[in-house]
């Protein structure tokens, strides 16, 4: 890592995951200087089952010029349903879906960064935030900055230096994973468990050299998850107490309707920004990530730094809209009440597992899902019909 003093840049990104490297390389391309700092040296690992939809493979086509952006996809369609263990259906998703490992994925998406001109400082702890003077320190050194981007994900420090804390546990999502090498290899197919938890789901999804597996739902619903994670393994045929499961917390259902304060703006998890049905977080940080990029760019130009936050609020407006409408949703999908429907739609309704394919790859949206139901919104169970039944 290079030691530098006192050092000025237009942005300053904290954190080199997929928001912060979309963030870094948004404003490096307006002409602006930049600098990214992140605790890790990449390549680093990240828990994450790796699902990149076809929403997030746009974003990086047009940021990174290449749905893959350098990194290795394993592409697959056949999928399975299944409730608390029991297979439900297996079928071809109508596409591909894209699956990746997290340690490959974000140290691509960071060297494009760096090919842009963006001053990456690996390895850097970061020790104080200090918004009154414009000023971060750590290992680097002591940098100011015109707009600051915390992306520096779910335990954000920028966020913890403005707000108190990241988030509050008892209203976001907890998950497990571990990662499994299949010998000799297996078919690829993605596995999704809608029962293996409250509030959430399981996954085992294909990778290159095995699976990915694990489980994630409402942290306060689920005391028990460890012990549901050794059936979901078990199920899996994958002996639990060899497998070596982390856990981490993955902000769904909670974004902040002010990600940040003047010019200092948090993206992807560090402001929530995760799908709370789906549980899908890159494409939003991707995106985030540019738009708390372009909205510094329009602040900086302006000469106005302590508007960007606005700017960027009206920007955000569209995925917060989608996250709240998400968040109306899963009361009926996990809903106890409606479990038995739900079930029962999982296994027979063509049309339900279409819209969950349309959502992940950004071919639909909550709101285009209530809008063709809308004659039926007086009474919300009525236009959730097709998809839940009755
Ligand atoms: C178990 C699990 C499975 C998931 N599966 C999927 C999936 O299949 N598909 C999907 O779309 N989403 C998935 N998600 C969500 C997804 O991982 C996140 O939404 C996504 O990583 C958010 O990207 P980010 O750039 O905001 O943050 P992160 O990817 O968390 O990156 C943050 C970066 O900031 C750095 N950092 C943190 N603190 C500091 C600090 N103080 N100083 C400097 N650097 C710092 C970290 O080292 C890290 O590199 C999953 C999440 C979990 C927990």
């Amino acid at each position: 890592m290079r030691q530098t003093r006192d050092r000025h840049f237009d942005v300053v990104v904290i954190g080199g995951g997929p928001a912060g490297s979309a963030a870094a390389i948004t404003a490096r391309r307006a002409n602006l200087s930049v600098a990214l700092i992140d605790k890790a040296a990449f390549p680093r690992d990240k828990l994450c089952g790796g699902l990149v939809s076809g929403r997030g493979r746009r974003i990086l086509a047009e940021l990174f010029g290449s749905p893959d952006a350098g990194a290795d996809f394993l592409a697959a369609r056949r999928t399975c349903f299944a409730f608390a263990g029991e297979v439900l259906a297996e079928f071809d998703a109508p596409r591909d879906l894209h699956f990746t490992m997290r340690r490959d994925f974000d140290h691509h998406l960071l060297r494009h960064a760096v090919a842009a001109g963006v001053e990456v400082f690996e390895g850097a702890r970061l020790a104080t935030i200090e918004p009154e003077q414009n000023l971060v320190t750590g290992d680097p050194g002591r940098f100011s900055y015109g707009v600051l981007i915390g992306a520096d994900g779910v335990n954000s420090q920028v966020a913890r230096s403005l707000f108190g804390r990241a988030f509050d546990p008892a209203r976001i999502g907890f998950a497990l994973e571990t990662e499994v090498t299949d010998s000799p290899a297996l078919p690829p197919v993605m596995q999704i468990d809608f029962r293996a938890v409250d509030w959430g789901y399981g996954w085992a999804f294909p990778k290159r050299h095995g699976r990915t597996i694990g489980l994630g739902g409402l942290h306060c619903e689920n005391p028990d998850m460890q012990a549901r994670m050794k059936a979901l393994l078990s199920a899996g045929g994958v002996d639990p107490a060899a497998a070596r499961i982390k856990g981490h917390f993955i902000p769904f259902g909670d974004f902040r309707a002010h990600p940040g304060r003047g010019n200092i703006l948090l993206a992807g998890d560090a402001a929530g920004l995760v799908d709370p049905l789906t549980g899908e977080g890159i494409a939003h940080a991707l995106d985030s990530g540019r738009l708390a990029a372009g909205a510094a760019a329009r602040a900086i130009a302006a000469q106005q730094t302590g508007q960007a936050l606005e700017f960027y609020r009206r920007s955000l407006a569209a995925i917060h809209d989608e996250l709240s409408r998400s968040v109306r949703l899963r009361r009926y999908a996990f809903s106890p009440r409606l479990e038995a429907r739900f079930r029962a739609r999982l296994q027979h309704s063509p049309e339900l597992r279409l819209a969950f394919f349309d959502l992940l790859d950004g071919l639909s949206t909550y709101r285009e899902l209530e809008r063709r139901f809308a004659w039926r919104l007086l009474d919300p169970r009525r236009w959730l019909r097709p998809l839940f039944g009755r």
